[in-house]
């Protein structure tokens, strides 16, 4: 193997068009409308920063595929799928609650989809070790019936169906370490032991009434749902210490064949939606934990797909680690917000964060 981390990308994740807003939603009329938060600027300066930086080299670039109409449908609705390639026809509109649509749409979506599978098929055949989706549209709020949180396909939730219908895996692990929660991918295997899903997230931020420590799965899927609400502020430190006391231990008694990424740079500390204080060093040091759980159960079979961060002078400084992280190389690209401070210290009320979910976990998991 020549090079160790495959990047799926395609030109055309940068074409997916959400208008104009005043940060994620509608002005109300009151304020003109500047830039929609889930622009195509955070991504595409993703790849600029490898390009720029020539990591890029380090890594094995893999065109994606469009998913098909039938991958698709092993996590959506028909009469869903049919909507959003409506209005991807007429012109755009909403496919759920913030799920724009653009023109042409449909088609990036399922590129975007495909690109999780790619990713995974890379991953499974061993032509990388490891892979990174820049997966937009971003999918992990998108449930059955209905987009959310600009998600339209679960992109991620698609590829865990595809790898477990293609290569009979039973045990894949899904960590979501985006902001919010990953209420649709969570939907997707509520009731689904194969499938092991983690989501760490900022506690009340979205969607409402999601995503709360005592939320735990479903019939056979109940006990392998695992929620962890962090208080705002949280950083470094505080994840750091959620991996170790949750997500490590978790991880090693159930043992799995391939591990996937839920990949949202929105806990960083610039990110304007959500309001917790990781570094671009503290992405690397949770890419690198889960890389080394994935070459302790899994032979280093490892999956990210992208999801939200909405920062576009800084998701391209944490992305750039993950990647680091996973390739096992540096880019010598040096995080220039980084002016030395302490940044998220762990408080007493993250680690009380991390008690309240061990108290409901310890009926599933030695924790
Ligand atoms: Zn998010």
């Amino acid at each position: 193997m020549e090079k160790i981390t495959g990047f799926i990308w395609d030109e055309s994740y940068f074409w997916h068009q959400t208008g104009n807003g005043a940060l994620n939603i509608g002005s109300g009329g009151w304020i003109q409308e500047d830039t929609h938060a889930e622009n195509p600027e955070t991504k595409r300066r993703v790849k600029n920063l490898l390009e720029r930086s020539r990591f890029m080299k380090e890594l094995h670039q893999i065109e994606p595929r469009s998913a098909t109409r039938k991958e698709i449908e092993m996590n959506h609705d028909a009469e869903y799928i049919e909507k959003i390639s409506r209005l991807s026809d007429n012109g755009g509109g909403d496919a759920g609650e913030h799920a724009i649509v653009g023109p042409n749409t449909y088609e990036i979506a399922l590129l975007s989809a495909g690109g999780a599978i790619t990713a995974t098929d890379a991953v499974m055949q061993g032509k990388v070790n490891n892979a990174y989706a820049l997966t937009r549209p971003p999918g992990h709020h998108a449930e059955q019936g209905e987009g959310q949180g600009f998600c339209l396909f679960n992109n991620i939730a698609i590829a865990a169906k595809y790898a477990k219908a293609t290569y009979g895996l039973k045990r894949i692990v899904i960590i979501d370490w985006d902001v919010h929660h990953g209420n649709g991918t969570e939907s997707a295997f509520r009731n689904d032991p194969d499938v092991l899903f983690i989501s760490v997230h900022q506690e009340n931020i979205f969607p409402k009434n999601r995503g709360q420590v005592t939320y735990t799965g479903e019939n056979a899927g109940e006990g392998y749902t695992v929620n962890i609400e962090l208080p705002a502020g949280t950083g470094n430190e505080g994840y750091l210490y959620t991996f170790e006391h949750i997500i490590e231990p978790i991880i090693n008694q159930y043992e799995p064949e391939l591990i996937m990424i839920s990949a949202g740079q929105d806990p960083s500390r610039f990110d304007p939606l959500g309001r917790m204080m990781m570094t671009a060093d503290g992405f690397y040091q949770m890419a690198e934990k889960v890389k080394a759980m994935a070459e302790k159960h899994c032979d280093g079979r490892l999956v990210a797909c992208h999801e939200g961060g909405y920062s576009t002078a800084y998701v391209p400084f944490c992305t750039i680690r993950i990647l680091e992280a996973f390739n096992g190389k540096q880019s010598g690209v040096k995080d220039p917000f980084d002016q030395g401070f302490h940044e998220g210290p762990l408080y007493q009320n993250q680690m009380d964060a991390v008690n309240r979910v061990r108290e409901v976990q310890a009926g599933y998991w030695r924790v």
